[in-house]
């Protein structure tokens, strides 16, 4: 199998860019950070708190966490509930960033990103598929822009949904978020030895697609 990883902090671009590769390269697109905030959103209809480790840890023992295709477009079922509507919000993402740091969390969703990886050929987004997941990807890349051109996008990309918010706090939560993501003891987000840096902040979308495609081609050539 051909699989290509990409990880980098919070906002930097990932999934829009993982899904625009996929597509032009034909790889199968897997988001597991909506792996992890399904389990988060989980905890939180339970009433779960972050901090309250064991609980979390026997809520994920009992979880049904899998992945289907809808014309392309990811959705995750927990439970067999489609909750691709209720992950993407600051509260969900808080609470992930927190129960990703406990062991038995990553353990489960690990083995079920490497199981999907040794089927098809992949691009997988995350903080740890090019250090952990994913060791041996042919294809690693570490995608990053500044804090503040992180918070802007995601600003305008709530502002779109709808949704309430305020710029600093966005870009608050997403300095918060990358620290905790980054000190964690077990698989912190870092760059892999073997991964290319790629910095988005003065890149338009299509630019960074490209620059992704090129390096892609060269190494299946
Ligand atoms: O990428 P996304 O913002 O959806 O990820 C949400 C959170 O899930 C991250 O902040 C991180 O704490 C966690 N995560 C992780 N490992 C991954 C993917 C996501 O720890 N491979």
């Amino acid at each position: 199998m051909f699989n290509v990883a990409i990880d980098g902090p919070a906002g930097a671009g990932k999934s829009t860019i993982a899904k625009m590769v996929a597509k032009k390269m034909n790889l199968v697109y897997v988001d597991t950070g909506s792996m992890y905030r399904a389990m988060a959103l989980s905890c939180i209809r339970q009433g779960i708190k972050a901090e309250e480790h064991e609980k979390v840890a026997q809520a994920v023992k009992d979880l049904n966490i899998s992945l289907e295709y809808e014309d392309g477009v990811q959705q995750v079922i927990l439970n067999g509930e489609n909750v691709n509507a209720y992950i993407r919000t600051e509260e969900v993402g808080n609470m992930t960033s927190a129960i990703a740091a406990y062991g038995e969390v990553r353990e489960r969703l690990v083995d079920m990103q490497q199981a999907i990886a040794r089927q098809k050929d992949v691009i997988m987004d995350g903080r740890d598929i090019g250090t952990c997941v994913l060791k041996d990807a042919p294809v690693k890349i570490y995608l990053t822009a500044a804090p503040r051109t992180r918070a802007e996008r995601r600003y305008l990309e709530l502002k779109e949904k709808g949704q309430e918010c305020d710029i600093d706090t966005i870009e608050k939560d997403i300095i918060d978020r990358d620290y905790r993501d980054m000190h964690r003891e077990i698989s912190p987000l870092k760059q892999a030895e073997d991964a290319i840096l790629v910095d988005s902040s003065d890149m338009t979308i299509q630019q960074v697609v490209d620059a992704i495609s090129d390096i892609i081609r060269e190494r299946i050539s």
